[in-house]
């Protein structure tokens, strides 16, 4: 699974670095690595149960609150309060926290991948085993230092932290450098997409 993981890892991590080089006006052939060609993203868990709609794109935008430009290091997923979110592959919990503008967050590594989830329902406690997400209602527990796998439930839609309403706010870095998730998604739907048609 590991070593999978890292193919996948890898392929996408040279797409990204074509589709950077060449800029907006790339061949859409440069990205062929992160889209069908790639059976491994078939594996992957679409973060959201109950999704409606993508409120806010990775890049820059007028702040929802202030009206200045910012970078929106994320993408926005809408879905309704109390919906389940899934890990989108398996890793460890490296990271929970309730005390930033991404609110209520479970932050997970997947090998050079690192995906964040905020804005959830919940909140942030301890025992003697250390930190953990504790979202009662939801019947979740989230550890740090915990493993989880592919689609597993990791917390709720909420409205915790900086945000206007119930949606997920998903984080992606490679290597420490943010990627678009939207850029993700696309690769997954091609590559099941293909799946389905039996390629
Ligand atoms: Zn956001």
């Amino acid at each position: 699974m590991v070593r999978v993981w890292q193919l996948a890892g890898g392929l996408l991590a040279a797409a990204i670095v074509v589709f950077l080089n060449l800029g907006q006006a790339a061949p859409t052939q440069a990205l062929d690595p992160l889209s069908a060609a790639n059976t491994q993203w078939q594996q992957a868990s679409f973060p959201v149960e109950n999704f409606q709609a993508y409120t806010s794109p990775f890049g820059y935008r007028s702040d929802p609150y202030g009206g200045d430009q910012r970078f929106h290091y994320g993408l926005d997923m809408a879905a309704p309060s109390g919906s389940y979110i899934r890990s989108w592959w398996g890793g460890q919990v490296i990271e929970v926290s309730d005390d930033s503008s991404c609110g209520t967050s479970v932050v997970v590594q997947s090998g050079n991948w690192m995906h964040i989830y905020c804005h959830m329902q919940g909140y942030v406690t301890q025992d003697g085993s250390g930190r953990y997400m504790l979202d009662n209602e939801g019947g979740l527990r989230i550890r740090e230092g915990q493993l989880v796998d592919t689609g597993m439930r990791i917390g709720r839609i909420g409205m915790t932290g900086r945000t206007t309403g119930p949606h997920l706010h998903w984080g992606l870095k490679y290597n420490d450098n943010w990627v678009d998730p939207a850029l993700v998604l696309r690769a997954m739907y091609s590559s099941q997409q293909a799946a389905i048609g039996g390629q």
